[in-house]
This record gives structure tokens, sequence and C-alpha cells, in this order.
């Protein structure tokens, strides 16, 4: 292997940058050059890329989002997307291809696979922790901090003015994010996908509770973290919805795009680090269509074609333990 390519895609995630150094690092360590693609798959298809030399992941591992830009491509969509980025890699002399980003992004990838000669390694960069193959991703842990220190702030002002706030959080059509964070903050619910589907005409599961909260306790604030796509019309209606059954205000906040973004938490430098280094020796013991992942502190390739099959559940003992105690 003389050359490999890398790109970040999908949504960014804090600890990129990290992953981006670590794969240089250890690229440059086997004389192995790296080029960079700039805005994902984008990149790809319109030839916009740079060589990445060992001077430019200085200073990288602590900063937020990604030095070669994220994007969505739905020119890979195309029947002639593929072909042409594989067509890049050829043109470029590209051995094998690096994909930092989300299951999608790996989908991207293997849709490119079917017209590329060379090998093809993802590695797991989404703050929704919902890629199978890894127990955690890249960027997660800091998302799960960000959201904690909204979390906490909401109930200092939820507390002062006797609102109920419902708190946003992504994680597409994942719970992990919502499920650790309302833990965590202490919320008075939790919502979550995998709770199952929440239906608008029959709410009593959680206006029940929030009425007993404020019978028996005369409880000043009630936090109730969802999931972003839990309710048809999302957390403002749902919060409409609570405030009429209630009659206390209840507000939601969507924190949105905040949980992408700021300085990696030391676990995602650490799993960056481990992640794209292990990619590189993924590429070198000629592995194709893998994910670099790590299991029970083990790191291990995973098959690119499985990582969006959802079968990584939520944390078993903690939902158990949340139905217990009757808060979701
Ligand atoms: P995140 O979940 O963190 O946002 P992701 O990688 O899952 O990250 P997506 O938007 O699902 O994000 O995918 C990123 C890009 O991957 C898409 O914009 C598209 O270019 C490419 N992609 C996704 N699915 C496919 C597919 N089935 N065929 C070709 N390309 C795809």
């Amino acid at each position: 292997v003389k050359r490999i390519g890398v790109l970040t895609s999908g949504g960014d995630a804090p600890g990129m940058n990290a992953a981006i150094r670590a794969i240089v690092l250890t690229a440059a360590h086997h004389q192995i050059d790296v080029v960079g693609f700039k805005h994902g798959f984008i990149g790809l298809l319109q030839q916009d890329y740079q060589p990445l030399m060992t001077h430019h992941v200085d200073n990288i591992i602590q900063r937020g989002g990604t030095i070669l830009k994220s994007a969505r491509c739905p020119g890979l969509h195309t029947v002639e997307g593929p072909r042409h980025a594989a067509a890049t890699l050829h043109e470029l002399n590209i051995d094998a291809l690096i994909v930092v980003g989300g299951d999608g992004s790996f989908r991207g990838a293997l849709a490119i696979a079917e017209h590329y000669q060379g090998q093809i390694i993802g590695v797991p960069g989404t703050i929704d922790n919902d890629v199978d193959g890894s127990d955690m991703t890249i960027g997660y842990a800091t998302a799960l901090d960000t959201a904690l220190d909204a979390i906490d702030k909401i109930r200092d002002t939820a507390d002062a003015f006797e609102r109920i706030f419902l708190v946003e959080l992504m994680g597409r059509h994942s719970g992990y994010l919502a499920l650790a964070a309302g833990i965590a903050g202490g919320a008075e619910q939790i919502i979550c996908p995998e709770f199952g589907p929440l239906d608008p005409h029959n709410l009593q599961h959680i206006i029940t509770p929030i009425q007993h909260a404020q019978l028996l306790r005369g409880k000043a604030s009630y936090i109730i973290v969802v999931a972003e796509n839990s309710y048809p019309g999302g957390s403002s209606a749902l919060a409409e919805a609570l405030t009429n059954a209630v009659g206390v205000e209840c507000r939601a906040c969507i924190l949105g795009h905040i949980q992408r973004g700021g300085s990696p938490v030391g676990a995602d430098r650490i799993l960056a680090t481990k992640l794209g280094a292990f990619a590189v020796e993924l590429v070198i013991n000629g592995e194709h269509l893998q994910m670099a992942g790590e299991v029970s502190g083990t790191l291990q390739g995973y098959p690119l074609a499985k990582t969006g099959d959802r079968s990584k559940a939520i944390d078993p003992y903690l939902v158990r333990w949340q139905q217990q105690i009757g808060r979701n």
C-alpha cells in the first residue's frame, strides 16, 4: 500500500480530527502517503483534495468539527456517482479509502466499492452511537457531556419558573444519547424510540407521572428528555399537548447542532486515535469492506455491510431500572 485516501462524511462529530491525525501519523510511520478529500464524498466527485502530511495534523486533536469538512452528498445516490468516485480513486492511484462517518456514509462506501479495485475501511464517527460493530462511536462521549451541561442549566431555569421542560436530543432513530443524558441528568422522564412509538391520542402514560409529581411532591421542576423523531410534529407539538393536558406551562428546548460541536472529551480523543490507527493497520493487513471498531475493549474489524443492522441495543440494565422507577 503506497497511498490512502481519507474523508469525513455525514454529520460531523467531535473527535473526527483526532481520527484524521491518527490515520496520518500511523500512515507516515509505515511510509504511506495520505490524501484528504474535502466535504465528504463531494471531494471525490469534484476531485477536491489535498495531500495530508504530518504537519497538517499538528494542533488539531483538541479541535471539534473536521479539518476536511463534512457534507451530505446527494450525488452519490445517483447511478453515476459511485462510478465517478471510484474513477477519481483510480486516477489518483489511491490503494485504499478510509471513510470516517456514520452507517449512511458506509452505505455510500459500499456503493463505491462496486466499481473500485482498492480497499475500503470505515471508522465510526457520529454522535448518535447508532453504528453496529463498535461499543462507542467517535463523538458520542462529547455529545453526552454537552447534552448534560445543557440539561443541568435548563434544570436551574425550570426550577426557578416551575415549568416543565422537554429537552430534545439528537440520535436519528436511536435513543442512545437520550437515555444516557436523561439518566445522568436526573430527568423525570425519558422518551426514546426503543420504548415504543408515542400515540398522540394517548399520552396518559406521560401525563399521569407529571400529575403525580405535582400532587405528591409539589415538585418545582420537571424535565423530560426526548429523542428526536419521537413525536409527530416534533417536541414543540408534544410540549403544547402536555401544556393543554396538565395545565402547567411546558416548554420544548431543542438542543440541535450544539450537540455536534465543541472540543472532544478525552474518551473521544482516545477512541478516535485507536480507531484511526487501527483502520490503517486493517489496510496494511489487506482487509476490505471492514469497519474499525472496539468491542469490550478489543479492537476488531466488522463487516461494513452489517454496521447499519441496528442490532446494538441501548443499555438494557438502565432501561429496566428506568422502567422500574416509573420514569419513562
Ligand atoms: P450521521 O448519522 O452522523 O449523520 P451518516 O454517515 O449516517 O452520519 P448520512 O447522511 O446517512 O450520514 O450519509 C452520509 C452520506 O453518505 C450521504 O449524504 C450520501 O452521500 C452517502 N450515502 C448514504 N447512503 C447511501 C446510499 N444508500 N448510497 C449511496 N450513498 C449513500
